[in-house]
């Protein structure tokens, strides 16, 4: 039996006499004990005074850079997980959703960390606001990581996927985490949690593990911290009632159960790809761990038509799932989590079975196992509801297990009508080939739904299925489903940070977000930037070009060179005519080609390549005659492999009166030697 230890203020605490047992989904035997009565208050103290200061003198990069080492480190040891993930009942599939699901999450984060995160300590929110006419005093919102602690509180369906996707934005973002994992999976959640702390890849008092109960942590949270909560709605609610953190305003964050839906559009025919990949993704997600995924789906609405046929076609799906020990290969459907699960579901399902009726109820006697009655095995099973408009309890109670209920609808205003029924979900998927059923669906049930995942024939190769909530997107929903929003790429971090509006001059703002903006002081190079490597050249940095006269000539010969002849830069008449231009003008790439000319320093030197051009917009037109002049100044600087980093400029264009006539940002990679 494993002995599962909390641990706390840096060092690991065995199980003491208020350890509780977990037992396998499978035999009922117990596998694993843990729980400890802990000092949370010196949890707590560890976190604030240790794990968040190490963590906060790492940059953005340097968190990421760890993540990156931590997912590939438990990437290395998973197979330790696969072993232990049957225990839950879940098959190997099942696990591939929670482990490698879990630890690709991490990865993504640690992509996005580099990519969309300032190598610095202060993440931009947005772009600059001009407060005033003259340009002296801007506003820029930025984002800190918070000081305190994140409480992360997971469900017990995915142990390690919980835990990873509320880690890797957490630790991004600079603050440290308490983790307590539901007790019933906890042994999964404790081995992934060891590896991360045997990898020596965390600062000391990054992460913490609480296994049982969470004693008075949340009567000591304060304004600097956060609550991390996935789980049923009543325990969120009970939670998120806790006097101490309305007080003292700590943030909530709420992941709850959700009654999730799939709409068949009214397009949809028998014979239509779209037809069988409903019926898929229905039994598939009903199935999928044994139906105990927040996002599975639990309401099928389908046009009236359709309800026999779709029916069937569930059914015959369901009634092929080979249900069974999750260790047998040809298992498709393991146990429920526990016997006290199972039974939960039995009940949910009892309380609204008046308003239901059975379409398809798996048989008990075809369960593959040793000892099928010693585990928490229960067959899928598919009912009806003939009139969705007047029940009830079928769009309240969530029985989290194997088991979904049709509905009819008349068109789609009253498809969309049952959707939103739910009172808020994780998710609802439509399938259908028509872009105004997509459109309308959208539309009329975007408010009550965290996601809409639209399927048909031409992205059901590709698509990563009704419930897979995915690191880039936003997982969440309003109102039932708990109004959070995790992940979403850089939106999941946002949790763990404070926004501030900072405003000031631009030589504030500048120091302040360690880039240069318009208005801020220009520092000469000693030579050309262009021939100075990545740390030589200093933000700020700036070049005033020689002039150039653009001709006639010029304009015509560009236009037969590149094949460009639009009326505005060959015909004056009909160019004079347009509001925008005097008469014929340069081609705004022209500008830019002649741009390139003037600032460019030609000989081999530091700058590696030009990777493209960001914001460029033309703002006055530039007839024949007019003198172009360009000013470039090093804006921002980011490391990117150990040989090269890139270089963004901005630069402006002028004309012989000093206006400016286009603006962007120009990408370079600079070498850091020479
Ligand atoms: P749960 O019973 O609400 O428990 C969730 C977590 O809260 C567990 O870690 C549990 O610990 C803890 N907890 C319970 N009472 C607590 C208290 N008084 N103080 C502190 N912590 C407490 O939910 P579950 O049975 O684990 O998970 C199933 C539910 O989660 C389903 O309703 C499902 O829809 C939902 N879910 C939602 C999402 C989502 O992302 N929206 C994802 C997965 C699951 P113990 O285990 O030790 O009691």
């Amino acid at each position: 039996m494993l002995q599962l230890g909390a641990y706390a203020a840096g060092r690991w605490i065995d199980p003491d006499d208020s350890a509780r047992n977990m037992h396998s989904a499978v035999t009922g035997a117990v596998v694993a004990r843990g729980g400890a009565r802990l000092d949370m208050g010196e949890m707590i103290d560890h976190a604030v005074t240790v794990g968040g200061p190490a963590l906060r003198a790492m940059d953005f990069h340097q968190r990421a850079r760890m993540l990156k080492a931590l997912a590939q480190y438990l990437d290395g040891r998973k197979e330790e997980l696969y072993a232990l993930n049957p225990l839950s009942g879940a098959t190997r599939a099942d696990g591939w959703i929670d482990i490698d699901g879990g630890i690709g999450t991490m990865f993504v984060f640690a992509s996005k960390g580099r990519r969309d995160m300032p190598e610095g300590q202060i993440h931009l929110d947005g772009d600059l606001e001009q407060l005033s006419r003259g340009g002296t005093f801007l506003g820029q919102h930025v984002a800190v990581p918070l000081h305190g602690v994140a409480v992360h509180i997971n469900a017990f369906n995915f142990p390690v996927w919980g835990m990873l996707e509320k880690l890797a934005p957490t630790l991004l973002a600079g603050v440290p985490a308490i983790v307590k994992p539901a007790t019933a999976t906890a042994y999964l959640a404790h081995a992934a949690f060891r590896m991360m702390i045997d990898s020596g890849l965390l600062p000391d008092g990054a992460v913490q593990l609480v296994i049982g109960s969470t004693g008075d942590l949340l009567d000591r949270l304060g304004p600097q911290d956060v609550v991390s909560f996935t789980g049923s709605a009543d325990t969120a609610f009970l939670l998120r009632s806790n006097p101490s953190l309305l007080r003292r305003g700590t943030r909530f964050i709420a992941e709850q159960d959700s009654l999730n839906c799939s709409i068949l559009g009214p397009d949809v025919t028998h014979d239509a790809p779209e037809f069988d990949l409903f019926v898929k993704e229905v039994a598939r997600e009903m199935t999928a761990k044994a139906g105990q995924k927040c996002t599975a789906i639990r309401r099928i609405i389908v046009p009236r038509a359709m309800l026999d046929p779709v029916g069937d076609a569930i059914a015959a799906r369901l009634a092929q799932t080979r249900i069974g020990d999750p260790v047998l290969e040809t298992t498709r459907m393991g146990a429920l989590v526990s016997k006290a699960q199972k039974a939960d579901v039995s009940e949910k399902l009892a309380a609204f079975a008046g308003e239901v009726q059975p379409v398809f109820i798996g048989d008990t006697l075809t369960i593959e196992a040793e000892a099928p009655e010693a585990g928490a095995f229960l067959p899928p099973s598919l009912y009806r509801c003939a009139d969705p408009d007047a029940a009830t309890r079928v769009h309240e109670i969530e029985a989290f297990g194997p088991a979904a209920t049709l509905m009819p609808y008349r068109d789609l205003a009253h498809a969309a009508q049952i959707a939103n029924r739910g009172g808020g979900s994780l998710v609802a998927s439509v399938i259908t080939h028509d872009t105004d059923v997509a459109r309308s669906i959208v539309q009329h049930s975007g408010p009550w739904h965290g996601r809409i995942y639209i399927n048909d024939r031409d992205s059901m190769g590709e698509a990563t299925g009704h419930g897979s909530p995915l690191p880039h997107m936003t997982h969440g929903g309003p109102g039932r489903a708990g109004g959070g929003e995790e992940m979403g790429g850089i939106r999941g971090v946002m949790h763990y940070m404070q926004r501030v509006a900072v405003q000031g001059s631009p030589r504030m703002i500048s120091a302040v977000i360690g880039q240069w903006v318009t208005g801020a002081p220009e520092i000469d190079p000693p030579t050309h930037p262009f021939q100075l490597t990545f740390d030589e050249i200093e933000i700020g940095h700036t070049i005033n070009t020689d002039k150039r006269i653009i001709t006639l000539d010029d304009i015509e010969h560009f236009a037969r060179f590149t094949g460009d002849t639009f009326y505005a830069h060959m015909d004056e008449a009909a160019a004079a005519a347009n509001p925008f231009f005097p008469g014929r003008v340069a081609h705004g790439y022209l500008l830019l080609s002649f741009a390139a000319g003037l600032f460019v320093q030609p000989d081999p030197g530091p700058v590696l390549a030009n990777t493209g051009l960001n914001a460029l917009s033309f703002q006055k037109p530039v007839s024949p005659g007019d003198a172009l002049w360009v000013r470039l100044t090093a804006r921002r600087k980011t490391r990117r492999t150990e040989a090269y980093g890139e270089v963004r400029w901005n630069a402006t264009l002028y004309n012989q009166n000093d206006e400016q006539v286009a603006e962007y940002e120009l990408l370079t990679m600079v070498a850091y030697s020479r």
